[in-house]
């Protein structure tokens, strides 16, 4: 039900196949005592999670793999964000461990009130969308049976916040574009000289390898469907993930490939393997930040075409942003979800995501 790979010693990936829901699982870390133990910390003997959301059976499942391979079960989780596919099953990890929850302090009210989903992240058209309410519920709740979690089992931590441990050490990068506390994490192994860098839901979401040399299978991209994400800073969270790469050997992501220098060898130990590539060196292949960039760009390319098509210009733009109808000429056009495909009762919040994935567009296509 899991894939797990042995990035090195103490630290895995950890990933759950087969969700019921794209939006259901976000991949990430499992990181044991043999790597955190060591210098003065020689008492630590809990292992922690970064950004793990699995399935009950996917919870079961870590349970197991850490019976089997002697691991001290974790304590610790520590949240990206707080968006659905990272936060929905978070309540099972606090009820099956015990464990406790460090989140972004700006996206703590996600997973501790009902409403909190709501305020966070600015959800308030409900004129415009009358069915909205009944979409998020039934995917909230009867899709991905997501649970608050008691206050005293929640530590909410400063995006910035370094968790320092004696060997390894924990950076929590803030790449806010993507949501209000939405952070990377640049894990370093001093004594191993093997940096990490997880850049959680910016984008790098290709999960699948087509063929051994070929390149990845695309996924969606970027993710920008809310009223405070800005373009502008999104394109600069992007460069900034490429900056920080150049100095880890590694680069992993809530939703896709692991991609590692070529220096480095991994080792898959359960489950499914194809997920894991060395990172192109050729600059003829697609890096995974111009994979992000050119999902934006196809987007906005689609969107110009579509005004056009309207009879609209560039210029015009500054208009559209003010007409409801106009906006929902362009939602009809599909560009962004197939919506024929997605069920009736989960429309309204797709409907609601690209509806503001096009404004976004269109403001940033404001400022070329
Ligand atoms: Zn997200
Ligand atoms: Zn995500």
């Amino acid at each position: 039900m899991i894939s797990v790979i042995k990035i090195m010693e103490g630290i895995y990936f950890i990933r759950q196949n087969n969700p019921v829901h794209p939006l259901s699982t976000s991949n990430g870390f499992l990181i044991t005592p043999s790597a955190i133990k060591g210098g003065n910390n020689t008492d630590f003997q809990e292992s922690l999670l970064l950004d793990v959301n699995i399935e009950e059976v996917g919870w079961i499942s870590l349970r197991n793999f850490c019976y089997d391979s002697d691991i001290p079960l974790p304590t610790k989780l520590i949240m990206s964000h707080c968006h659905l596919d990272h936060s929905s099953h978070v309540h099972l990890f606090v009820e099956i461990f015990g464990g406790q929850v460090y989140a972004p302090a700006p996206e703590v009210p996600v997973i501790l009130e009902e409403n909190g989903f709501f305020e966070v992240y600015q959800i308030h058209e409900m004129n415009e969308f009358p069915d909205l309410m009944d979409s998020y519920h039934h995917l909230k709740y009867e899709i991905l049976q997501f649970g608050t979690i008691p206050e005293r089992k929640v530590t909410p931590y400063h995006i910035g916040t370094v968790f320092n441990y004696d060997t390894i050490k924990i950076e929590t990068i803030p790449l806010t574009s993507h949501s209000p506390g939405h952070v990377g994490f640049r894990i370093d192994t001093p004594h191993n000289e093997i940096r990490i860098f997880h850049n959680s839901c910016l984008g790098l979401d290709q999960s699948e390898i087509e063929s051994k040399d070929g390149p990845p299978k695309d996924g969606f991209g970027p993710w920008y469907g809310f009223k405070a994400s800005k373009l502008n800073s999104y394109l600069k969270d992007i460069d900034k993930s490429e900056e920080i790469l150049q100095d880890c050997d590694i680069l992993t992501s809530s939703h896709g490939i692991i991609y590692y220098k070529s220096r480095f060898k991994m080792r898959p130990i359960h489950g499914k393997t194809d997920f894991v590539r060395t990172l192109p060196e050729s600059s003829e292949l697609e890096s995974p930040f111009e994979y992000m960039n050119r999902k934006i760009h196809e987007r906005e390319t689609k969107i110009v075409s579509a005004l056009e098509k309207l009879g609209f210009q560039k210029t015009d733009i500054p208009n559209i942003l003010k007409s409801e109808q106009t906006l929902r000429n362009l939602l009809d056009m599909d560009l962004i979800y197939s919506k024929y495909r997605i069920p009736s009762k989960q429309l309204a919040a797709y409907k609601f995501w690209e509806r503001y994935l096009i404004i976004n567009n269109l403001k940033h296509l404001t400022t070329q």
